[in-house]
């Protein structure tokens, strides 16, 4: 059964009103899963200096804590708020608690933390990104760490927010023990401007990077051709665990985006992570909230991968969208150089 872990923190991370980051998103996700999972407190307590440190700098972490004193903003769009601090205590303990689940045998792990992460790098924003977008400690790199920490030898990190992980790929640009692998709109079009096919990793970690532009307007048909060399790539990678940023603003009825998925593409993924586990190529899963700002399109994506994770069969919630022969041309141009650097997935 899916193991969620919740903790009332995630909601003390405050917002201004109309920001679309807000405490809804976790509430969406846990009715959602109503019925369907086994959901938990954090069952340890961690040192938030010491766990954000293990991939944030010092002086990063130090100015993010000393602003809940007072509440502030890091950027224009990344608020920090008296509770922040909370929020990002339940957000590591949550993190540690799901290792433990993980190294103890449990698949399929969840949690709807927020604020989410994968913009932020090692000191806050990553890569020339013109703000952290929302985003204050980076939790997929956070666990990722700490299971290596825990004796795993390699990771992937399988990100389909429609947004770029630029501060993931900063973190782990030159190691081959985190294979980053993400979906995303075209870099071109949207926030942050990076995540380009040839965006690949350096040294050690040369290979071990692996970016899917999408264009605007990608639907479910196109998105399946884009999975194809991410679950090869997988199969040969034969991680331990795959950590996976569950960003719902994909899906079409998003406000920020402007991808055309529906939620049978996030569909098409949890059944490929099962399959993964299911013939023991990978031990477990992790799925950590990262975007989405449609709360029914949160819950009912919730819903899914609670269904998927327990076998409960099959699982059809929206008719699959289709790309228009103009955007599968934009793509298929796009994806030749991915082609050309990664012929073994294909
Ligand atoms: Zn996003």
């Amino acid at each position: 059964m899916l193991v969620v872990v919740y903790d009332e923190g995630y909601l003390r991370h405050e917002t201004p009103a109309n920001h679309p980051e807000s405490p809804n998103r976790v509430l969406s996700a846990l009715s959602g899963v109503e019925g369907l999972a086994e959901v938990i407190k954090p069952t340890v307590n961690v040192d938030l200096i010491e766990i954000a440190g293990l991939v944030h700098e010092y002086h990063y972490v130090e100015y993010v804590t000393s602003l809940c004193a007072t509440g502030g903003r890091l950027d224009q769009d990344t608020y920090v708020s008296k509770g922040t601090c909370d929020a990002l205590s339940s957000s590591v303990n949550a993190l540690a608690t799901a290792v433990n689940l993980l190294k103890s045998g449990t698949s399929h792990v969840y949690l709807p933390l927020r604020p989410p992460g994968h913009h932020v790098g090692f000191r806050g924003r990553a890569l020339l990104a013109p703000t952290q977008g929302f985003c204050i400690l980076n939790n997929a790199a956070i666990i990722s760490s700490l299971l290596l920490r825990g004796g795993a030898s390699r990771v992937a990190i399988l990100d389909i927010d429609a947004h770029h992980g630029n501060g993931t790929q900063e973190i782990f640009y030159n190691t081959s023990r985190v294979f980053y692998i993400s979906t995303h709109q075209d870099p071109r079009t949207i926030y942050p401007g990076t995540g380009y096919i040839n965006e690949i990793g350096v040294g050690e970690g040369e290979g071990f990077n692996m970016n899917i532009p999408l264009p605007p307007m990608t639907g479910d048909d196109l998105f399946k051709v884009a999975l194809k060399p991410i679950e090869n790539a997988l199969r040969e990678y034969k991680p331990n665990y795959v950590v996976v940023s569950l960003g719902f603003d994909s899906h079409y009825l998003d406000p920020l985006t402007n991808l055309n998925l529906s939620l049978s593409s996030y569909i098409e993924v949890f059944l490929m992570v099962k399959r993964l586990i299911d013939e023991g190529i990978t031990e477990g899963s992790v799925y950590i909230m990262e975007g989405g700002y449609n709360t029914d399109v949160i819950k009912q994506g919730s819903r899914a991968l609670a269904m998927i994770s327990n076998d409960t069969g099959a699982v059809k919630i929206e008719d699959h969208t289709k790309t228009s022969a103009e955007v599968v041309k934009y793509f298929n141009k796009m994806i030749e150089q991915h082609k050309a650097l990664f012929p073994q997935y294909w």
